[in-house]
């Protein structure tokens, strides 16, 4: 059975009792998905890694989450559904992945920042977590509850907020917390989020980047990069976090939609 988290699109429905999206979400089109796979296909072997210091990286998450904040909090409250106090933290973890839990948890590895290709890409995985916590996916799936305290408990402690790397002392944070990261990028593993979860949370990432102006087709690069890793042992992404070109058609269809209602929130569901 495959666990599936931050990177998902398809399939997890039979893990988590198919919990829905709260907006209606736009159809992928043939063409769209076609041009993706060629697109994909085109991209060639797996992404490189850029080495960051622990300084470059927290600066970048920084950089990327102060860009988006108050988009972000303003569509929260504009859903008026989710958990809007967020609980954000770095860890020094290198697998490209980042994930959302209870209590308003929202990680983002290392890992990520240095396969991103841009800032803008940073800002793609911020929103899309945040994303999960507005539409309050995470409360609105059992088996995301049943895990939350070994969540909570494994998380304690475990890793360098991200606002610890203003610290003097935030080198010895962040490598203090790489083995526990380790251990945290496990458990987060196990929430599953549906199939229409995970693009619901790239539809509102799309909003929240659209209403930042924030350059929606730099930030793309990050799918394409996720569709060329996946499968791909060396970026620890393994095969919990599928992601291809039906998910790049979605965002593409995302965001043509958003651009024509000037960044609005579709109907609800
Ligand atoms: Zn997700």
């Amino acid at each position: 059975m495959k666990r599936r988290t931050f990177f998902a699109l398809g399939g997890a429905c039979a893990l988590c009792g198919c919990a829905g999206a709260v907006h209606q979400l736009p159809q992928i089109s043939d063409n769209n998905l076609s041009l993706a796979q060629s697109e994909v296909q085109g991209a060639g072997g797996p992404p490189a890694r850029r080495v960051l210091t622990d300084e470059e990286a927290g600066d970048m998450m920084r950089s990327a989450l102060a860009r988006i904040r108050p988009p972000a909090d303003q569509l929260c409250a504009e859903m008026n559904v989710g958990v809007c106090q967020w609980n954000i933290r770095a860890s020094a973890n290198r697998s490209m992945n980042a994930g959302a839990g209870p209590n308003g948890l929202i990680f983002i590895n290392r890992g990520v920042v240095e396969y991103a290709a841009n800032e803008e890409e940073v800002c793609l995985v911020f929103a899309h977590e945040i994303g999960h916590q507005a539409a309050n996916h995470v409360a609105n799936n059992q088996r995301n509850q049943a895990t939350g305290a070994l969540i909570g408990a494994v998380l304690m402690g475990a890793v360098g907020a991200a606002a610890s790397y203003r610290s003097p002392y935030a080198g010895t944070v962040t490598r203090s917390a790489a083995d526990t990261g380790a251990a945290v990028g496990r458990s987060i593993g196990r929430i599953s989020f549906s199939k229409e979860q995970e693009r619901e949370a790239d539809y509102l990432a799309a909003v929240i980047l659209y209403r930042s102006n924030v350059d929606l087709d730099k930030a793309r690069g990050m799918l394409v990069t996720l569709a060329r890793a996946t499968g791909r042992r060396d970026t620890g992404l393994l095969d919990t976090h599928p992601a291809g070109p039906e998910r790049i058609a979605a965002w593409d269809q995302a965001v043509a939609q958003i651009r024509a209602s000037k960044g609005a929130l579709p109907a609800r569901a």
